[in-house]
């Protein structure tokens, strides 16, 4: 009776909680039809395990039956809360402890009977409260992606080598005398950092803090100038929230490597994150909140049909749940473990498992770490983010070029194998270009081999920004690079390498003793289907560079013409 009665008040305070937590419009939407929706389902969802519990009552000696109804009240207990009705969740749970405890043989027998019977009927009551009650509005954001760099720099000549160096890495900067007018003009359009003298830094911080609660999830870096590197002036910028510390005045090439730096955290590829989960609404909360934080997801309903999606999608990290019907999640992660591919990717088990023995043999058996659901979306995304970040920094050490961070030669290749066979399962087409700086050697013995690197890594960035995100550039050699355009044909290939080449061959580049010269360089094309293997394609991109050398460089061509 005191049960009936506690069952009973947990029902009638059943209303929907959203997480608070900030989102993009269109994901807040998603998460909202998706919150509806699972509302909508679940006085069914009660009916159904109120029948399965009848009809179990009815055979007690079912065994299967009784299994499957503890693993259903153990994914309504995990759902519940993820989708912010936590009183579902509690009763769910409650049900399913009930039953794991009791000897299935007795079940359908005084006294536990009656208290099933409560559960459910406190479970319906709940559902249908849920299903009434709206989810509340949450606030939205916009998001960020400007080049726009706000400069609050007393000094005319710092200011004005500052401006010029940034507009020719790809900046906008944009100057302000006080600090109330940068942040009147950041009200409207927000930079992608800001950059400010030590006298100003205290203003700029707490402004910053004020753009990043307005325009939630996007942080402006702060970047402080000072006239000396004491203890006192790095104290005060790091206290302002500085993300960066330079004496008055900046090694210009530092100062942009730590600005792209700071920037292309916020501008990097999405995370790619995999979740494997057979309650297809808990899954797909999940998904949307990552997407929700910026991360790319993928979700399997089915663990056998996950190495397909491995594959395909390469994913970053995988979230796994541990109670699945076809396979049980260790398993599963025992079988990534065994992959050369993904021996490294993190993969963090996500269950409403409470039993310690069973988490620590999970991560025994090859899992990194193990989240308890329900989870907040704010810790998910957090958990998640740091995880694949730290993936990500680690295997960019293998992958990644050190002077340009684009991919190494090896990764290049491996990629172009990778692509080639999506574009022969697709059946679309896809272009390779080779692209080699014209007469390199004499920007080195002309203007020295510092300078030299700084025209490779401006030619790796202007790659890098100028085409699309789903375009892959490499750096093959010294002065050589690779481009992999998937979906794209010779044709349009070309035009796309030939609009780089203009616009490289166009910027002014400091040389040494304050000269200005300009720089090129040459390209080769090839593309599936005109050629069929990866050996081919880079073959013959190879000789239709050359051949764009022999005809007096600074051009493009294709293989095939
Ligand atoms: P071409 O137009 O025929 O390509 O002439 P080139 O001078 O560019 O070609 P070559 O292959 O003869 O010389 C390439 C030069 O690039 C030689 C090498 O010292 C220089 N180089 C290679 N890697 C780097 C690098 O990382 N930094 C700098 N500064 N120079 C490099
Ligand atoms: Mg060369
Ligand atoms: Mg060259």
């Amino acid at each position: 009776m005191h049960l009936r009665g506690m069952i009973a008040g947990i029902a009638r305070n059943a209303v929907a909680r959203i997480p608070p937590f900030p989102m993009s419009a269109d994901v807040e939407n998603k998460l909202r039809v998706l919150r509806a929706q699972y509302a909508r389902h679940l006085p069914s969802k009660i009916e159904t395990l109120a029948a399965k519990w009848q009809s179990l009552c009815d055979h007690p000696d079912e065994t299967d039956l009784a299994q499957n109804l503890v693993r259903e009240f153990h994914t309504l207990a995990g759902s519940g809360t993820s989708f912010g009705f936590p009183e579902i969740s509690r009763l769910a749970h409650l049900a399913e402890e009930t039953l794991r405890q009791a000897d299935p043989a007795t079940w359908a027998h005084a006294p536990l009977r009656p208290t099933i019977d409560d559960l459910l009927a406190a479970l319906a009551d709940a559902a249908r409260t849920s299903a009434a009650t709206p989810a509340p509005d949450a606030q939205t954001a916009t998001a960020v992606t400007s080049r726009r760099v706000h400069l609050l720099v007393n000094d005319g000549a710092l200011r004005g080598s500052l401006e010029k160096q940034l507009a020719l890495y790809g900046y906008e900067p944009h100057s302000f005398a006080t600090p109330e007018a940068m942040f009147a003009a950041s009200e409207t359009n927000i930079p992608c950092a800001m950059v400010v003298d030590a006298d100003d830094c205290d203003a700029a911080g707490r402004h910053r803090q004020c753009l990043q609660r307005q325009h939630a999830g996007s942080e402006v870096p702060l970047l402080v100038i000072a006239g000396t590197g004491d203890m006192e002036n790095r104290l005060h910028a790091v206290r302002a929230g500085a993300a960066a510390f330079f004496i008055r005045p900046p090694d210009p090439h530092v100062f942009i490597d730590t600005l792209d730096k700071l920037v292309r955290i916020r501008e990097q590829d999405p995370y790619r994150i995999l979740i494997i989960d057979d309650d297809a609404d808990t899954a797909e909360l999940y998904a949307g909140t990552l997407q929700q934080a910026g991360m790319h997801t993928r979700v399997v309903n089915r663990p056998l049909a996950a190495l397909d999606q491995l594959h395909e999608f390469n994913p970053e990290l995988v979230l796994l749940d541990l109670h699945m019907p076809e396979c049980h999640g260790t398993e599963l992660a025992a079988v990534i473990r065994q992959l050369d591919a993904h021996v490294s990717t993190p993969i963090v088990f996500l269950s409403s498992e409470r039993d310690i023995g069973e988490q620590l043999a999970a991560i025994r058996l090859g899992g990194d770490d193990f989240l308890v659901k329900p989870i907040s979306g704010a810790h998910l995304v957090s958990a998640v983010q740091s995880r694949a970040a730290r993936h990500r920094l680690l295997r960019s050490f293998m992958v990644r070029d050190s002077l340009t961070g684009l991919y190494n030669h090896a990764s290049t290749k491996e990629m172009l194998q990778r692509e080639l066979a999506r574009a022969r399962r697709n059946g679309t087409p896809l272009s390779f270009a080779m692209l080699d700086i014209d007469h390199f050697k004499r920007v080195n013995d002309t203007h020295g081999h510092g300078v030299g690197d700084e025209v490779i890594k401006l030619l790796a960035r202007t790659l890098r920004q100028r085409l699309r995100a789903t375009d892959i550039v490499g750096r093959y050699g010294g002065e050589e690079f690779a481009v992999i355009l998937p979906d794209t044909g010779s044709n349009d290939a070309r035009m796309v390498i030939d609009a780089l080449r203009e616009s490289f061959h166009g910027r002014e580049l400091p040389g040494q003793d304050g000269s200005v010269f300009h720089a090129s360089f040459s390209a080769g094309i090839a593309s599936f289907p005109d050629y069929d293997t990866d050996y081919q394609i880079g073959e013959q991109a190879d000789r239709a560079l050359y051949a764009a050398k022999q005809a007096g460089r600074n051009r493009v061509r294709v293989a095939s013409e």
